[in-house]
């Protein structure tokens, strides 16, 4: 899952991406609007979290030009302004949950998770697939019940596989959901996590479709 945060306050954005690359997304961090607004033509994001006091152009502007061209990609907003007309405002202009600075990163990742849940078109907080289950909260995988350590990179890959169990997702997919822009990609990185996964899953749980992608049996 590739995030992108929007936010000018070099503490709050520290503290947000380590907190969300903590939890395995690849994250990626602006600093105005109008960078905002390049990164998202560039790249498809699953979840947006937005500053509302953003220099040069608003937040509130930003997610307005968003839901024009018909972007539905989810949006928090995060503002400092605790008044309850700037949180109506955001959710009226398409927000989909906001939080209020300071917030807790705990709380942070919940809200981020209840967004993606949501976006995927689930209410349940465990994926099932097959005798897999994979809990996003935890990062806690179960095959045919039992406990199976992963990373959270491999949990992230297993993850995007499991969302779109049934189709092929191809390993350029695979790279821009697990990766930021300032992390080095290796060019076997994601064959290293799926022979890993292999090894703790067994061979038959990812299917490597020749020239296309991978895919979940
Ligand atoms: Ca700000």
């Amino acid at each position: 899952m590739r995030v992108l945060v929007v936010e000018d306050d070099p503490m709050i954005g520290e503290a947000v991406v380590a907190g969300l690359a903590a939890d395995g997304y690849a994250v990626d961090w602006v600093r105005d609007g109008r960078s905002a607004e390049l990164s998202m033509g560039t790249h498809r994001y699953s979840l947006v979290l937005l500053d509302i006091g953003l220099p040069v152009q608003d937040g509130i502007d930003v997610l307005k030009t968003m839901r024009a061209r018909k972007d539905d990609v989810p949006v928090l907003i995060m503002t400092a302004r605790d008044t309850v007309a700037d949180r109506i405002k955001g959710l009226d202009a398409g927000a989909d949950d906001y939080l209020v600075k300071p917030f807790d990163l705990d709380e942070l990742s919940a809200r981020v998770r209840a967004l993606l849940r949501r976006a995927a078109g689930r209410a349940e907080p465990l994926i099932e697939r097959g005798a897999l289950t994979l809990n996003p909260a935890t990062h806690e995988v179960r095959l045919h019940g039992g406990s199976v350590d992963v990373s959270a990179r491999e949990f992230a890959l297993l993850l995007a596989l499991a969302e779109r169990a049934g189709s092929i997702v191809s390993r350029s997919q695979l790279e821009e959901k697990l990766y930021g822009w300032n992390e080095a990609v290796g060019s076997n990185a994601i064959e290293v996590h799926v022979h890993n996964l292999r090894r703790k899953l067994g061979e038959s749980i990812i299917r490597n479709v020749r020239g296309l992608g991978y895919t979940l049996d």
